[in-house]
């Protein structure tokens, strides 16, 4: 059997040092984070709800502003002028994705860089390429970071792929792995990537951000490879499962979250 790396318990543990590192942080007020949710994606109410439950529980202020699914381009700059001017927000999220007629790349790049804590803007994104220490860096990817740390899983000199070139998920991931001190040769790859499972079962360490249930079958993995799942999908049944076919693929895998 494989080890499991286990995402929520790491993040407890996470949150939990966080919260006794702010509280030894002499400050006026406690940090603030203030989430914008563009209409009712009951996927993004969850997400947000979870982000403000755990900020709470951590010791971080937030703030929610919710505009209409309806909102213009220029509406919705004029929340983040002024959230980029208030005082007393330090930080600045926006819940993707964004209805259509808002461009997600002027939205995120709109956010000041020093309150973008996601990482999406040109600015932060161009900070990760440059392996400047003062990057914001997409919160999936430094998670996925942090898991393979704690669980003391090598990245230099490995093979990596990672499936999926998302600005979320796929291309952070890729330059976080491949930066100095991590030292992964990295391959990523795309829906118009020939012959994947080949490509993939080359891989010592394969990372699935595609979106599609059961997408990385057991031919796709090599014999040990560790297996790390960012999909959030749901099944035939409603239920929630990640881009990893589990149970066959568990057999081959040294490590699989
Ligand atoms: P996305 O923007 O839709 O990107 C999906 C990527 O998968 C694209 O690069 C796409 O290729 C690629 N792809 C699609 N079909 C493929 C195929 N048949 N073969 C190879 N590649 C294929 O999604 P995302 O935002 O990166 O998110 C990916 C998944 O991770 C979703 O399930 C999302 O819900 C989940 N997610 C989880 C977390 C978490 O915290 N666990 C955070 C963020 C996202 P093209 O570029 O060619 O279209």
């Amino acid at each position: 059997m494989p080890q499991i790396i286990d995402g929520n318990a790491t993040a407890k543990i996470v949150c939990e040092e966080l919260s006794a590192k702010l509280k030894k942080i002499s400050a006026t007020r406690p940090p603030c984070v203030a989430f914008i949710r563009v209409g009712e994606d009951p996927a993004s109410v969850s997400y947000v709800k979870k982000k403000g439950r755990i900020a709470a529980e951590t010791g971080i202020e937030s703030r929610l502003h919710v505009l209409p699914e309806s909102v213009t381009q220029e509406e919705l700059f004029k929340l983040i002028d002024s959230l980029n001017n208030d005082d007393c927000v330090d930080a600045i999220l926006i819940q993707a994705p964004l209805p259509k007629h808002l461009s997600e790349r002027d939205t995120f790049n709109r956010v000041r860089p020093d309150k973008d804590v996601d990482g999406f803007s040109s600015a932060n994104l161009g900070l990760l390429c440059q392996e400047d220490p003062r990057a914001f860096t997409a919160c999936t990817p430094a998670g996925i970071m942090e898991l393979l740390k704690r669980y003391e899983v090598p990245t230099a000199g490995k093979r990596v792929v990672v499936i999926g070139r998302s600005i979320i998920v796929g291309k952070p991931m890729a330059l976080l792995l491949m930066k100095k001190g991590a030292d992964a040769t990295v391959t990523v790859c795309h829906s118009k990537t020939r012959n994947l499972p080949s490509v993939c079962r080359r891989a010592d360490i394969l990372v699935s951000a595609v979106g599609k249930p059961k997408f990385v079958t057991a031919d796709m993995v090599k014999d040990g490879a560790v297996i790390i799942d960012v999909g959030m999908n749901r099944d035939e049944n409603g239920k929630l499962c990640g881009d990893v076919d589990f149970e066959p693929v568990s057999e081959k895998a040294s490590y699989i979250t």
